[in-house]
């Protein structure tokens, strides 16, 4: 039997698992149940697709979202999966037809909405054959605490005790505070699952926050900006969204529109023509989002300040699901101020609910308005801003937000080494200023009754940065608590203590930067997933690279799919820079596997070699 790397790269065409994604796998083929809680784009999907393919039987995905199961399926057939799926979209002659190959053991992985799960035709099935591993999708919705509550999800843990062996259970989701993942657990019934959490941020995001005088100018050098690329504008009412759909419009741009004041029909026209690329420019409220997951949507630009946080990272979010850099951009104005209270008193009012919880909800409201006002008026890191607001710690500067671009980072390694040294050395029981006043060692310190005591003025770290400031030992220090390389104990007298990260620095395999304000901006660097190994080295093609775009787009229009179940962007990013000349050439690239190898790759050969 191949291993799950041979899997790996054979169908899905990668070198090397991602963060998080190994220990499930390894969970889920160790018999175990298993927990992934990892954000959009982190590559979920392969840690029950890999495990699927190598168990013996049929994996049962159950998803909420029927176009996102649709998209998978047709990728996974297109990478040389059997796979098929079970929902309303299938005729009933087609149903019986899919539950008869079903039953002959003809596909591999089977996506299933909730619902399925109590029809008996399903049911009949699911009893009739070898069912290893059932897989949740979304599984935050299993909880009517998170905000997409599914109550059929609350029929799982019954289907899968029902199954003659109990199959192994996997429950994913990009979305879980504490309490979702209580109910996750409990309500799926997962028995002493391996839980992975890898956190909130989205690395491959540019938060970007502007105040520009014109924002329907701005809008319009933002798109022209983004060339072709597909990307959603949303806007804080439906005339906002006829406004500016018209103007762009008549500019020229392929614009479509989504609003709750449309027809059913002419909403589901234009998500599709938004979906096909057909429209690259989806201008929409609010109401536009739930279900789409297009995962090629380069940018979201907010044309209006949204009236809370939550609401700002769900919807910047659609941004960059496929791991490629994307960008979140902010059009904020002062108005945008007055025109959320003002919504926000108006559903207060409509709201039926006794005064007193009514003003409750109406404080509350308006106090997460003023985080996201402070958000869109802060100098600070935005990453950070948004990742504590969601209760993560993170570094002061991330390097890819406006604000981190406006100043300049500077490269604090050498004198971070040393502060770590500082703490082993001592004994790691002493608080921040102690550190601080050691690495710079002199007369001062070698005075103070703790360093006498315990002889510290004999440490090689002594003194080792003594012409640095206070001031920047302290910057640093708060650094490395950011980024677990020092941990603070609790109490009274908190100390600092080396962090799980602290090797990871000291062997030189991570570098550290902080912020210094009121600097140039640095040149200001596109930053995706620049932990993927495989990345081919060099300069991508732009000529290349939008030929490549267009036989993509003639090949989905052939089979009538969107262009990212063909390849997804960052293939042909890295086609075009690596510029291959043979099948094998071609299956080194990350992302392409041997089927997709076999069925496309003649024709992005011929091209390539034509044009380079
Ligand atoms: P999620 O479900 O967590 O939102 P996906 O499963 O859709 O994320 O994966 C996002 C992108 O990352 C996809 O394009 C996928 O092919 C890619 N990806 C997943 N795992 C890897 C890996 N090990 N190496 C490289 N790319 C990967
Ligand atoms: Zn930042």
């Amino acid at each position: 039997m191949e291993d799950k790397r041979e899997i790996l790269k054979r169908y899905f065409g990668y070198a090397d698992f991602r963060t998080g994604q190994e220990p499930l796998i390894d969970g889920i083929l160790a018999g175990r149940d298993v927990f992934g809680i990892m954000p959009t784009g982190a590559g979920k999907s392969l840690c029950y697709q890999v495990p699927a393919l190598m168990l013996d039987g049929i994996t049962l995905v159950i998803s909420p979202l029927i176009s996102l199961m649709q998209d998978q399926v047709r990728s996974l057939i297109s990478s040389g999966v059997r796979a098929a799926f079970f929902n309303s979209t299938l005729t009933p002659r087609q149903y019986a037809i899919a539950l008869e190959r079903a039953k002959a053991y003809q596909y591999q992985i089977i996506y299933v909405a909730p619902e399925r799960l109590e029809s008996p035709g399903f049911l009949e099935f699911a009893h009739s054959v070898r069912i290893p591993f059932v897989s949740v999708d979304e599984a935050h919705c299993v909880s009517q605490w998170g905000q997409d509550f599914r109550p059929s999800y609350l029929k799982i843990r019954e289907f899968v005790e029902s199954l003659a062996v109990r199959p192994i259970v996997g429950a994913f989701t990009a979305t879980a505070t504490a309490q979702v993942r209580r109910d996750v657990v409990e309500l799926l019934g997962l028995r002493s699952p391996v839980i992975q959490a890898t956190g909130f941020d989205r690395a491959n995001l540019r938060f970007e926050v502007i105040q520009p005088r014109d924002k329907y100018a701005e809008l319009l050098r933002l798109l022209r900006e983004s060339g072709d690329a597909s990307g959603i504008v949303y806007c804080a009412t439906r005339k906002g969204v006829e406004d500016v759909c018209t103007r762009l419009q008549a500019e020229g741009i392929a614009a479509t529109r989504y609003h709750a004041g449309l027809s059913e029909d002419e909403r589901r026209r234009n998500q599709e023509d938004f979906i096909f690329d057909r429209a690259p420019v989806m201008v929409a409220t609010n109401a536009f989002g739930m279900g789409i997951d297009k995962p090629d949507v380069r940018y979201v630009i907010h044309f209006n300040m949204p009236k809370n946080l939550e609401s700002y990272y769900q919807e910047a979010g659609r941004a960059g699901r496929d791991g490629d850099p994307a960008r979140c951009v902010l059009l904020y104005h002062g108005q945008d101020v007055q025109l959320n209270r003002f919504l926000i008193a108006r559903s207060n009012e409509e709201a039926e609910l006794d005064d007193k919880t009514r003003g409750e909800v109406l404080e509350k409201e308006l106090d997460r308005l003023r985080q996201m006002t402070f958000y869109s008026t802060t100098s600070r890191c935005l990453r950070q801003f948004l990742l504590r607001y969601f209760g993560e710690d993170a570094p002061e500067y991330c390097g890819n937000c406006s604000s981190c671009l406006k100043s300049e980072a500077i490269d604090v390694t050498d004198q971070a080494r040393k502060l770590l040294e500082c703490v082993r050395q001592s004994g790691e029981r002493f608080g921040l200023r102690f550190i601080s006043l050691l690495a710079r060692g002199g007369e001062e310190a070698a005075m103070d009754p703790r360093v006498r005591r315990g002889h510290l003025e004999e440490i090689p770290a002594f003194g080792s940065l003594s012409d640095s400031s206070d001031q920047l030992l302290m910057d640093i220090l708060h650094q490395l608590l950011a980024m677990g390389c020092l941990v603070q104990t609790e109490g009274d007298y908190p100390v600092i203590q080396l962090g799980e990260k602290a090797q990871e620095v000291l062997s030189g395999r991570e570098s550290v930067q902080i912020r210094a304000m009121g600097k140039r901006p640095p040149r200001a660097a596109a930053k995706g997933r620049s932990t993927e190994k495989e990345e081919p080295q060099g300069e991508m093609d732009p000529e290349l690279y939008s030929e490549l775009k267009k036989l993509r787009a003639r090949i989905a229009g052939v089979q009538g799919v969107p262009a990212y179940v063909v390849f997804p962007d960052a293939v042909l990013r890295r086609m075009s820079i690596a510029k291959p000349k043979t099948r094998d050439d071609l299956l080194k690239i990350p992302g392409i596997g041997m089927a997709k190898a076999e069925k496309y790759g003649e024709r992005f050969l011929a091209l390539i070699n034509r044009t380079a």
